[in-house]
């Protein structure tokens, strides 16, 4: 049977979602560009879709037919959010918001559409790792955990900031360290020395609501430690990550890192200590290496210096010192995989591909982490420099495989299979440093 239409979607102001009739196309945008060549797949377990408010539906009137607005008078875009592991490949066509309209709040906004009865969205399965699958966290007895958790560690700072992450912000990370079991957030920093459009913990300019309000000041190592040993000793955990949605940059707290993860090391010898950075310091790394770090996840929207500058708003640092801090991870042993912040149209860009490839070689990247990077599309374009048009995702990830053959791709973390291999490397590293 041949396939129907693929048809657009809309909002209507009450909010329900209605399909647009014929002969209405759907479309998704991959940077400036509007399209409707992607891959397609139903909208999978755990997905909702969001109405854009305020902007306005653009569609494609039949086959061939160019981009058009369509009908401001019944309602707004509409696009999917998706469940982690699954991959955008493009975002949702609309138009600008209406002047002094509000930024969209941080979500993955993806294109949707319909075809034949079945809502559909422009994208595909990222990972499949069945600790991270979100049928795993409606356990009911997440509230008896935290609270077992409060008894066991009265007045942790760390545990009254994850209750509220694991409660009241679904966040998978923190709900593991009260299950006892994969990988637990410790979350050690309230600063950073960057100012990303798309933070999800703060938003210092774009009036956006953060999903993971940040926290509010550094915990001590002594919490951090009392935290990870509670985690590690339940039965099924592996591992602990600093660098978490709801903070800033750890690598800021080298002084409380360091006696934490040597403490930690100590006591589970066999547990990975993972960090989320922004890989600003490499001489930090380095030093926490030395103390028994075994694997960093290094997060980039782009390795190119000036598209860099304007998403990260960094302060004191380059990209260089970002692939720097992979080369030194990788040099020393320890499990490096670099988390990109992936949007359609600019991640493709031909210039991008290349620099990117280059980058994830120099890093020594065993793994790259597929991210939908999660802001307003419009508002980030906006304010990026402009780039040659985009080859599509699926093509940007085929010509990735073909120069890095090794590396890994996926969505989430993996133990380290043997650990202590980074530690005795570091260790006889010469020039560690405490700092920069
Ligand atoms: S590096 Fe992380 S914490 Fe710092 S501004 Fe960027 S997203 Fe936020």
């Amino acid at each position: 049977m041949t396939a129907g239409p693929l048809r657009c979607c809309y909002a209507r102001p009450d909010g329900e979602l209605v399909v647009a009739p014929e002969p209405w196309l759907a479309l998704g945008r991959s940077g400036t560009a509007l399209t409707g060549g992607s891959e397609w797949i139903p909208l999978p377990p755990g997905s909702s879709v969001a109405r854009l408010p305020g902007r306005p539906v653009v569609a494609r009137r039949g086959p061939g037919g160019r981009p058009e607005t369509w009908a401001r008078h019944r309602g707004t875009a509409a696009a999917a959010i998706l469940p982690v592991g699954y991959w955008r490949l493009l975002l949702p066509a609309h138009g600008p918001a209406e002047p002094g309209g509000p930024v969209l709040p941080l979500y993955g906004y993806t294109a949707l559409a319909e075809r034949d009865g079945t809502l559909l969205a422009a994208a595909r399965r990222s990972d499949t790792l069945a600790s991270w699958d979100p049928a795993g966290f409606s356990a009911d007895d997440l509230p008896a955990r935290v609270a077992e958790a409060e008894r066991a560690l009265p007045g942790n700072p760390i545990i009254a900031q994850l209750r509220r992450c694991a409660m009241e912000h679904n966040c998978y990370t923190a709900q593991n360290t009260f299950h006892r079991r994969f990988e637990g957030a410790l979350p050690a920093s309230a600063a950073c020395n960057a100012d990303c459009l798309g933070c999800i913990s703060l938003q210092t300019d774009s009036g956006a609501p953060t999903p993971q309000p940040r926290l509010g000041r550094a915990p001590s190592s002594t919490d951090l430690v009392a935290v990870a040993a509670y985690h590690l000793s339940g039965a099924d955990a592996q591992m602990v990550s600093f660098g978490q949605g709801c903070e800033g940059e750890p690598l800021l707290q080298l002084p409380r890192l360091l006696p934490a993860v040597r403490a930690i090391r100590a006591r589970f010898p066999r547990a990975t200590i993972h960090i989320n950075t922004n890989g600003s310091r490499p001489a930090a790394l380095t030093a926490l290496v030395a103390a028994g770090l075994d694997s960093a996840r290094i997060s980039a929207f782009s390795f190119s210096q000036p598209l860099f500058a304007a998403y990260y708003r960094p302060r004191g640092y380059t990209i260089e010192d970002v692939v720097e801090s992979g080369r030194r991870l990788h040099r020393l042993g320890a499990q490096v995989a670099v988390n990109l912040l992936t949007f359609p149209g600019v991640t493709d860009s031909p210039p991008e591909v290349e620099r990117t490839a280059e980058a994830l070689e120099a890093m020594g990247a065993g793994q790259l982490q597929l991210r939908s990077l999660n802001v307003d599309p419009l508002w980030l374009l906006d304010r990026l420099p402009a780039l040659p048009a985009g080859i599509g995702l699926p093509a940007f990830l085929r010509r990735l495989r073909q120069r890095l053959p090794q590396l890994q791709v996926g969505n989430f973390t993996r133990p380290v299979e043997q650990p202590g291999m980074a530690m005795a490397a570091a260790a006889g590293a010469t020039g560690v440093a405490a700092g920069r």
